[in-house]
């Protein structure tokens, strides 16, 4: 479950106590503010706080005293104009923090982006609940043949099923010796010492769901996000990286669509592919062996053009 009915009644109680306040506001952001978006079976990523807004990057490119807003078309334009020539300091003036549920091996590879900050769930503190990531069958696929790190043909009803099986089952029976060895008393009441915390989650799998809180500026998570949002990102946490999108645009709706413009649907062509690219448009049959570029690099290069 992603939020529990306590858990949901204590954002209620704050999403109804607005207060006053002198600095900027982004009535987008404010929509979002501590709800859960439902990620995965058993996941959320939730907005805690925001610095910033559209204006804030204006503010801090012309170094303004007040509020330093030309006009929106103007502060769009200049927006537009920092994401191109990556001028990336004003973005860096805006910050969110989030408060993410996520399976373990999810976690392994958000935590890769070093330019955040991150508090995570004890677990030598507290107890993991048992909530396990279990693939929709949609999911499940065969390692793919071209990429080898991806996935490829869907797995058959039967082979998911028997898939789905193991994973339930080694959940449920790592997860009982995990409470096993905590316990302090014994199946028949009698007490015993329990094992700490710390060490009884080392045979916890790694679709276990962990949570954090992590804060990053707008810069940072723009990055993150043309990572993690792109279609070689695996799809388990791509499909996170598509819920932070959905608060970022509401958030910083200039900033995000020129993310969206130069960034999540533009390319970036090496002097190869631009010379190529030059070639074709006088007319010139241009391909892979005349081009100087290596097989990979060809194929990633058919695929900017066949998509655009
Ligand atoms: C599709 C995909 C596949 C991947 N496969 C693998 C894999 O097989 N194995 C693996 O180990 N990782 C893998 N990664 C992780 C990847 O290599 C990066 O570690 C991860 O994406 C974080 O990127 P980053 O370092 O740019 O981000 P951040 O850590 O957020 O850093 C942002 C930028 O800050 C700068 N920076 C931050 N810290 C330092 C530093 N200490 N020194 C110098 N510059 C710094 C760099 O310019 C960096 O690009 C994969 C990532 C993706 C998206």
């Amino acid at each position: 479950m992603p939020v529990t009915p306590d858990q949901q009644a204590e954002i209620d109680a704050l999403r109804a106590t607005p207060r006053q306040t002198l600095r900027a506001v982004s009535e987008g952001a404010e929509k979002h503010l501590y709800t859960a978006q439902p990620v995965l079976d058993h996941g959320f990523v939730r907005l805690i706080d925001y610095m910033g807004d559209d204006a804030a990057i204006c503010q801090a490119a012309r170094v303004s005293y007040g509020k330093g807003t030309k006009s929106v078309q103007n502060d769009e334009g200049l927006i537009r104009y920092l994401m191109r020539h990556w001028h990336s300091t004003p973005f860096e003036m805006c910050e969110i923090k989030l408060h993410v549920k996520l399976p373990v091996f999810v976690a392994r590879q958000w935590i890769r982006h070093r330019t955040a900050n991150v508090n995570e769930y004890s677990a030598r503190y507290s107890i993991l609940d048992r909530e396990f990531y279990m693939p929709d069958p949609s999911q499940l696929a065969a390692q793919s043949t071209i990429n080898n790190q991806g996935r490829g043909a869907s797995l058959t009803p039967d082979e998911s099923a028997r898939v789905l099986d193991i994973l339930k089952g080694d959940a449920a029976q790592t997860y009982d010796h995990y409470a096993e060895m905590i316990a302090e008393e014994g199946p028949d009441g009698t007490p015993k010492q329990g094992l700490a915390r710390e060490l009884a989650r080392m045979n916890l799998p790694a679709n276990i769901y962990t949570q954090w809180y992590w804060k990053v500026d707008l810069h940072n998570l723009f990055h993150f996000l043309r990572l993690r949002a792109d279609a070689h990102a695996q799809y388990e946490i791509r499909v996170y990286a598509d819920a932070i999108c959905n608060i970022v645009a509401d958030w910083v709706p200039a900033a995000y669509n020129a993310f969206a413009d130069y960034r999540l649907g533009g390319a970036v062509l090496s002097a190869k592919g631009l010379a190529c690219l030059q070639r074709m448009l006088k007319g010139e049959e241009v391909t892979q062996e005349t081009s100087g570029m290596s097989k990979g690099e060809w194929r990633e290069f058919e695929s900017v053009l066949a998509s655009s």
